[in-house]
């Protein structure tokens, strides 16, 4: 069995729809999982109809929500002819759904609507899909992610209930998926608490869900569908000089999204690794292009892998009574961190000081300032960027640092970083 998983990007068009027939159709001996996040922007719209909903602003959220409404129904009527007053009727449930909790009060938190309402742009994608490849041939079974994978309520960011999700994957792959389909299609990013709420996974999660599955079911291989012709070493918009990379392991992908790179969500790779389950990074506007393929082996020669984050903060502090920098304000530091939910993007500390560059959230960053100024002598600064280079070579220091100046540094025996 194999996974794929097809992203935003992939269905944000009639014509990219209709794309991922003959994709699928490559296929057709294999049994596959088909993880399908929501069309294009439509996460992000439905983020604006939570926002409206929780201030109060019952009719603005109507609105917002009745646009998105509109141009689902669009799309599938543009997809369809037969299949389409099936489909109406599948995305009208989903529909009154969201419009019944519009009209009422919040009365919980904001990060429990938010998964309420946002969950459903996957729903859409999925069932819009689903009837499309049905009617044009490709039989599939569609199913509801939320009957599947289980989380705990920590609302947009929920975690896993492993063996939950596992029984009930596995429950329906013994079923088998279909009797007269070898293609399962279901959501990313979602997934359904105890009660039975919907939660969703954090932004991006959908490659994430995508690993779950590929997990459960043991799959032979897990590919994820992309814009782009496989992994590069650096972001071609940025670095036109930027190659691809054929092959690529698991450390080097979790190191290159632990920097800031966008290739895969940072959480995809463990599932797959712990299983030995090989990840393809596949073009779907190019299926014959021969992508990237992530393992477990070693690799040599990799060329230098270069990220940058911008939107960096560099937090300096200076022990207010000139005492050494010792355990306790370390240990204190941390905790304030963690408590905010606050990575150090680089860290470096010295005999009475410390600095740390942070992604720039301000509130939170101001917070983290005040709390530590119990201790510390606080020194803010902003619009930074942070430069990571992996495998670096002395040709692409000097390419790539000359002009600058940093204003932390760190080196080490593969990786280099450079805040400037
Ligand atoms: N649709 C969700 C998002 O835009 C999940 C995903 O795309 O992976 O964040
Ligand atoms: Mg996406």
């Amino acid at each position: 069995m194999k996974v794929f998983k097809f992203g935003g990007a992939s269905v944000n068009s009639i014509e990219r729809i209709k794309n991922l027939g003959p994709i699928l159709q490559e296929f057709k001996e294999d049994q596959l999982v088909v993880i399908i996040s929501a069309m294009g922007k439509t996460t992000n719209a439905l983020e604006k109809v939570a926002e409206a909903f929780f201030e109060g602003n019952r009719e603005t959220a109507l609105t917002l929500f009745h646009e998105i409404k509109t141009n689902h129904l669009a799309i599938a009527q543009q997809l369809m002819t037969r299949g389409y007053a099936d489909c109406e009727m599948q995305l009208a449930d989903f529909f009154t759904e969201i419009e019944w909790l519009l009209h009422d009060k919040p009365v919980r938190d904001f990060d429990y609507y938010y998964d309420q309402v946002v969950c459903l742009g996957e729903l859409l994608s999925t069932c819009i899909l689903s009837h499309f490849l049905n009617e044009w041939g490709i039989a599939n079974q569609w199913v509801d992610v939320r009957d599947l994978i289980r989380t705990d309520n920590n609302f947009r960011d929920a975690n896993i209930d492993w063996e939950t999700s596992t029984e009930k994957i596995q429950g329906l792959m013994k079923k088998g998926i279909g009797p007269s389909s070898k293609i399962l299609i279901t959501q990313g990013f979602i997934g359904a608490t105890d009660d039975n709420e919907s939660s969703t996974l954090g932004r991006e999660g959908s490659d994430y869900t995508a690993a779950i599955f590929a997990n459960i079911v043991e799959a032979e291989s897990l590919t994820i569908w992309k814009d782009v012709a496989a992994v590069m070493n650096a972001d071609p918009k940025v670095f036109p000089d930027a190659v691809t990379i054929p092959v690529l392991n698991y450390t080097e992908v979790i190191e290159m999204a632990y920097y800031g790179a966008q290739v895969i969500h940072p959480k995809t790779i463990k599932p797959l690794q712990n299983k030995g389950i090989p990840l393809l990074v596949k073009c779907f506007l190019d299926s014959s292009l021969a992508g990237t393929q992530i393992h477990n082996k070693q690799i040599k020669g990799l060329p230098p892998i270069i990220v940058l984050k911008p939107k960096q903060v560099l937090v300096t502090m200076t022990t207010t009574d000139f005492s050494f920098v010792g355990d306790h304000h370390m240990r204190e530091l941390y905790g304030l961190m963690e408590s905010m939910h606050l990575k150090p993007n680089l860290m470096q500390t010295g005999a009475i000081s410390l600095m740390i560059s942070l992604d720039d959230q301000s509130e939170k960053i101001s917070k983290l300032a005040q709390a530590a100024s119990g201790i510390f002598d606080v020194q803010i600064e902003k619009g930074l960027t942070l430069l990571t280079i992996r495998h670096y070579t002395a040709a692409t220091i000097e390419q790539h640092l000359a002009g600058k100046t940093a204003v932390l540094q760190q080196q080490s025996r593969e990786t280099l970083q450079f805040l400037y």
